[in-house]
């Protein structure tokens, strides 16, 4: 009612319709607010973007339960994805709570993420620390950007191997249908499907997060936000080996669990920002690594990568880890030249540029000096 007036005239759709609109508070809550726990596979969104936006949510929001917090969050974050990423995240959703509600893992109580249990008191070590120098204790860099190092127990890698294999036996009995790491594989899994998304995500965040801060100067210290881990065998009766490709990932660790094989090196062939992904590698960007069981390499999604022919009999069967950076990809969509200095194509142009700009000023100078000579 308005007063001295008329009745005003009210959309009645529009007022029917129209929800309040989630909105986040300006300010960060304080430090001390205990953030609820978002590790939870059936969720749409990771842990990392609702605990950090929980930060900011409006105090009379923040006293809620966690699942009316999750909803709150969820509707907000609705506005940003587009409706078929939305409906390809509640899909994948689903599908996992399939798995999960049926699929008994043959080892359940390692599904707890425990680092003595699975990680070496060296690497415990080094990560505690926390420095360049600790690291330095335990990671050697065969070749530029790809570190090479042991973090897990011999009993994690058998434990891993015969987790993915019930799992994939399971699949067979049951027939169903499960996806594949990539378009090419057909014995491969992905860890996150059956369960182990969890302990991957602890993994990248405490483990490989502190790591990469040291090592990855383009991360900006930013956390990762998502990850995508699988297991995958190669060779005779196994998959083909893939031809030179780059991850979709800011950081790729990938360990080998078992091999028997002959040859078989991993070839790196260069970094290249988005801009360049098609370029060639160059000589001198050309590197070859033998990966040996047990061991780690962490390198960069975009260091492109292919594994090389081997003789029979072969066998190989390793664990990739993709670690992702929304921040980044965002930060890459808009700064111009934001990986530029560690994609080989844009380093080689700079320096021909400065040398062409240093060749004309020589000639410049030489030019005046004649001058002053003649005169
Ligand atoms: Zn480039």
């Amino acid at each position: 009612m308005v007063d001295g007036g008329a009745e005003p005239s009210v959309n009645q759709s529009a007022a029917t319709e129209e929800m309040p609109i989630p909105r986040l508070s300006l300010v960060p809550n304080n430090e001390d607010v205990s953030s609820d726990s978002y590790d939870d596979p059936k969720l749409v969104y990771s842990s990392v973007v609702l605990r950090s936006l929980e930060k900011y949510l409006p105090p009379e929001i923040l006293e809620m339960n966690r699942k009316e917090k999750v909803k709150y969050m969820s509707d907000i974050l609705r506005k940003y994805i587009s409706p078929e990423d939305c409906n390809k995240a509640e899909m994948r959703k689903n599908y996992m709570e399939n798995i999960i509600s049926s699929y008994e893992p043959r080892y359940r109580g390692w599904y707890n993420f425990d680092p003595k249990l699975f990680l070496l008191p060296s690497f415990l070590e080094a990560i505690s620390v926390n420095t360049e120098a600790s690291f330095g204790r335990i990671i050697s860099q065969p070749y530029p950007s790809v570190f090479v190092f042991q973090m897990f127990q011999p009993d994690f890698f058998e434990k891993l191997i015969v987790e993915a294999e019930t799992f994939r036996n399971w699949a067979q009995e049951k027939n169903y249908r499960i996806r594949r790491p990539n378009n090419t594989s057909n014995y491969g899994v992905v860890l996150d499907d059956f369960g182990l998304s969890i302990m991957l995500n602890k993994l990248m965040q405490d483990f490989i997060f502190p790591l990469c801060k040291v090592f990855f100067h383009e991360l900006r210290g930013t956390m990762f936000d998502s990850h995508y881990g699988f297991f995958d065998e190669y060779g005779d009766g196994r998959d083909a080996e893939l031809g030179s490709h780059i991850d979709d990932s800011e950081i790729t660790l990938n360990v080998c669990l078992k091999k028997q094989l002959v040859g078989g090196e991993i070839v790196f062939g260069g970094t290249r920002c988005i801009k360049h992904l098609r370029t060639k590698y160059k000589a001198e960007e050309l590197f070859h690594y033998t990966h040996i069981p047990g061991q780690a390499i962490l390198h960069r999604g975009r260091h492109r990568h292919s594994a090389e022919a081997t003789t029979a009999p072969r066998y190989r069967a390793n664990m990739i880890l993709y670690c992702r950076s929304s921040l980044f990809r965002e930060m890459e969509t808009y700064q111009k030249d934001f990986f530029s200095d560690v994609c080989g194509q844009c380093v080689q142009e700079t320096r021909f540029k400065e040398s062409q700009f240093l060749d004309a000023r020589r000639e410049e100078m030489i030019r005046i000096e004649d001058g002053a000579n003649t005169r």
